[in-house]
């Protein structure tokens, strides 16, 4: 390519639908993880990382192929050198179910564990709904349950809590039953349908002969009251199932967290069985589940394993960040203080005070890049620093630093001895 050709010369953009998170936006991202990992970690899941490619077929078995997100949303693409078809994750708890068969996780005793990152689905972007984006996942594996189903549960209400959005989120269950007790459903529900294909958009259509149950899943509204009256899978439950349910009923009521029971709630993939939860909120437009999850008791068989049971939650990281903004949480870790500096003895005595602080465990910008004072002293306040502490030849001289107070008022600005500071700043900075 030389450089006259469009693509070397036009300005080049992120893709469509697939977003930077830029510093400013960075503080509510790492307090949401942060938050997170805190309260996996006090219920006792172990972090595990995932790589963000996969085989394409991984997908087809878990999801399902009759499901939007096989159907129309995966980046697929051929491996160039072995010619194998590969896909960028659209989720994660099929990857982790594979990793769980791969290296035996499962074999000595059960695991709770839990992930993040980003995902990949090729949908229409829009608020709260993107190409790239990302999510919390935890999964319990080999626990039948359902004390386990009402952990999780229990463990986002937490979570909720924790970021303070708790009053923003209301939790729906359903139970979609065993594999058997489905069988004779999803002759019921074809049945029903078929009466009104009138109705039924071509997705739903197709669907109906390939896999009548996701058409309960459907967006569209014009569909939305011949969904509204479908049979109920609840009420055609089988005894292990339907005693699961009330279990989980019975486990979500000791522990004091309120619920819906929807019973149109299906979820948008294959391999759940049982109970399915999600938490919704309705500050976010029309993406309004911020967390789904449920039972997947099937999906280690279909993937090769011995038969395994397991639950498990995805949360979508965009759109609680959107819930923390709403809620004008400012998350924003500003450094203690900012180094200004100038003449060549306080520059060679400032990286030295800087590392000095650091040790003492306080978040220190030195200033870098030269410039007058009035200008470092500019950058000192758009850093958020609480002190800039100044160092100019006098200071160097007399081995003390200039301390000025950038936020609170009714501080002089003082001198302090370079050995003093840190002890003054104990004193001061509580
Ligand atoms: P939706 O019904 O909103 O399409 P889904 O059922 O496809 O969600 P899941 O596969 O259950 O979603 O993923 C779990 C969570 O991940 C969702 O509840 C949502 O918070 C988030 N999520 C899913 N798809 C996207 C997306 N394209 N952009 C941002 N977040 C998403
Ligand atoms: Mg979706």
């Amino acid at each position: 390519m030389n450089d006259t050709t469009p693509s070397t010369r036009g300005t080049l953009q992120a893709v469509r639908g697939m977003n930077h998170i830029l510093p400013d936006d960075a503080p509510l991202w790492l307090h949401l993880e942060d938050t997170a990992r805190r309260v996996f970690e006090q219920y006792g899941y172990r972090f595990l990382r995932m790589p963000v490619v996969e085989p394409t077929p991984l997908f087809v078995r878990s999801i399902g192929e009759a499901t939007d997100v096989v159907e129309k949303e995966m980046y697929s693409f051929e491996d160039k050198l072995s010619g194998e078809s590969l896909t960028l994750r659209p989720e994660a708890t099929a990857g982790i179910v594979r990793a769980a068969i791969q290296h035996s996780l499962t074999y000595e005793r059960p695991q709770r564990v839990w992930t993040h990152g980003p995902m990949f689905r090729h949908e229409r972007p829009q608020k709260g709904r993107y190409r790239q984006f990302h999510q919390l996942n935890l999964e319990a594996l080999g626990f039948a349950g359902p004390d386990v189903d009402a952990e999780q549960i229990v463990l986002l209400a937490r979570l909720w809590k924790a970021l303070g959005i708790e009053d923003c989120v209301t939790l729906k269950i359903n139970s979609i039953g065993d594999p058997a007790d489905r069988r004779a459903y999803r002759e019921a529900l074809p049945a029903y349908f078929s009466h009104r294909v009138d109705v039924l958009d071509d997705d739903a259509q197709r669907r109906l002969s390939t896999n009548p149950l996701r058409i309960l899943d459907s967006k569209n509204p014009a569909m939305q009251s011949v969904i509204e009256d479908a049979p109920r899978m609840l009420e055609q439950l089988g005894t292990d199932a339907r005693t699961h349910f009330d279990g989980l009923r019975q486990w979500l009521d000791r522990a004091g967290i309120a619920y819906e029971i929807d019973t149109r709630l299906v979820r948008g993939l294959d391999y759940y069985n049982r109970s399915v939860f999600e938490w919704v909120t309705d500050r976010l437009g029309a993406q309004g589940t911020v967390a789904g999850g449920g039972r997947y008791d099937g999906l280690f068989e279909s993937l090769g394993g011995k038969p395994t049971p397991a639950c498990g939650f995805a949360a979508g990281m965009e759109r609680l960040v959107l819930l923390l903004r709403e809620n004008e949480q400012k998350a924003a870790p500003a450094p203690l203080a900012y180094l200004v500096h100038q003449s060549d003895a306080a520059t060679a005595l400032v990286w030295r005070l800087a590392e000095t602080l650091r040790d003492a465990g306080h978040d220190i910008v030195l200033h870098a890049g030269g410039g007058g004072m009035k200008s470092q002293m500019k950058k000192a306040d758009a850093s958020g620093a609480r002190f800039a502490l100044i160092l100019a030849e006098d200071e160097a001289r007399d081995h003390t630093v200039t301390v000025k107070w950038l936020r609170e008022t009714g501080h002089e600005q003082q001198t302090v001895p370079i050995d003093g500071l840190i002890a003054w700043l104990a004193a001061v900075a509580v």
